[in-house]
């Protein structure tokens, strides 16, 4: 065919998608993705090491991941059946929005991590920003009446929120949870790090769906491993939509070995939220930090009064890469990953630097 034009034959809609494109930066100091900069403990690789064989490459994995979702089930409290795995939980989210379907109305409760947006998009949904207050707190009467009002299908409710660091109390998740007919999906993606846990509300909510990841306090984003906690009902439709063999046999191994070490974990995540109060206090002394929000994650959001884009610039000049969220929902605002000790007096001194 001569003068093949794939635009022609895709989507009309796909227009408003590009491909997502992280910063690449080699040999900087990381501090742009929310990974855990700890290295994975010895004792955790000998058990994966000792766990792989022939058959691990050779043959597909189980579909329904038993072994993981068992320990998934002592960890959280919830039944296996109440547990779907995903290669990370942005598949999970992708999966969530293809069971409503094209032109569902998807409130996203914003600012807020960006792929409940994107993933709404590529369904070909319709996602619809509900803002939080200007202290990034949730107008719950306010997000409740646009859900009701624009029939939406699913709410996102990120807790505690990428990039802001607060939260959401359980007893305002309750009465949205209570009042629309729709899905309420609680990203609980930091919640090792703080901030109290939806899991109880399911017991009485069949419309809850609680998003965990391995990607952040675990140490497995490299992996691609996260889950998901919701009625069986609402597991059992997920089901009809995932890829079959979605989580390969490495993650599963990985993942299952994380949960039969978790007092390793958890000194590496108390480290991360002691951490996380130095840099917190540490910001707030610089003169030319004009805002730092408080936060029970792995990272902090800030401002200075030099502008957001040449701070993120003259940071990465002196290796040290961040987050630059400036944009009109954020204007101004960046946002660091609690490193490594080392890595947060590097991080501190270059912005003392820039700043000066
Ligand atoms: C990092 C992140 C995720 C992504 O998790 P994966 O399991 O790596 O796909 C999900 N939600 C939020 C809010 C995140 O920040």
């Amino acid at each position: 065919m001569k003068n093949f034009a794939i635009e022609k034959l895709v989507r009309k809609d796909l227009s408003q998608l590009t491909p997502y494109e992280p910063e690449v930066h080699p040999g900087v100091v990381k501090l742009d993705a929310n990974e855990n900069p700890f290295d994975m403990p010895e004792e955790v690789l000998r058990a994966i090491n000792l766990k792989l064989n022939t058959g691990v490459f050779t043959r597909y994995p189980d579909p329904l991941a038993a072994e993981l979702r068992q320990k998934l089930s002592g960890y959280t409290g919830v039944k296996p059946e109440e547990i779907l795995v995903g290669s990370g939980s942005d598949e999970l989210i992708l999966n969530i929005i293809q069971i409503l379907g094209p032109g569902a109305p998807i409130a996203v409760v914003t600012p807020t991590f960006s792929m409940y947006w994107v993933h709404s998009l590529v369904v070909g949904a319709k996602p619809l920003a509900v803002p939080r207050r200007q202290d990034f707190s949730v107008d719950i009467e306010e997000l409740i009446r646009v859900t009701e009002n624009q029939n939406c299908k699913a709410v996102f409710l990120c807790s505690p929120n990428n990039p802001t660091g607060n939260t959401t109390p359980p007893e305002d998740l309750a009465e949205l949870l209570k009042r629309v007919n729709a899905l309420v999906i609680v990203d609980e993606a930091y919640i090792e790090f703080g901030g109290e846990t939806a899991v109880p509300l399911l017991q009485e909510y069949a419309n809850l769906v609680i998003l965990r990841t391995f990607s952040k306090a675990f140490g497995l984003a490299g992996l691609r491993t996260g889950y998901l906690l919701a009625a069986k009902e609402v597991v059992g439709q997920l089901l009809k939509v995932q890829q079959p063999f979605n989580l390969n046999n490495y993650s599963q191994i990985a993942a299952a070995a994380v949960m039969e070490h978790l007092p390793l974990f958890q000194s590496r995540i108390n480290l991360i939220i002691e951490e996380r109060e130095i840099l917190f206090n540490e910001l707030k002394k610089i003169p030319e930090v004009s805002a730092v929000y408080p936060s029970l994650a792995n990272y902090i959001m800030f401002k200075t009064q030099k502008p957001a884009d040449r701070v993120f610039k003259e940071l990465l000049e002196k290796k040290i890469l961040i987050r630059n969220l400036n944009s009109p929902q954020l204007p101004e605002c960046l946002r660091i990953s609690v490193g490594t000790p080392e890595e947060n007096k590097l991080f501190l001194k270059g912005l003392r630097e820039v700043l000066s």
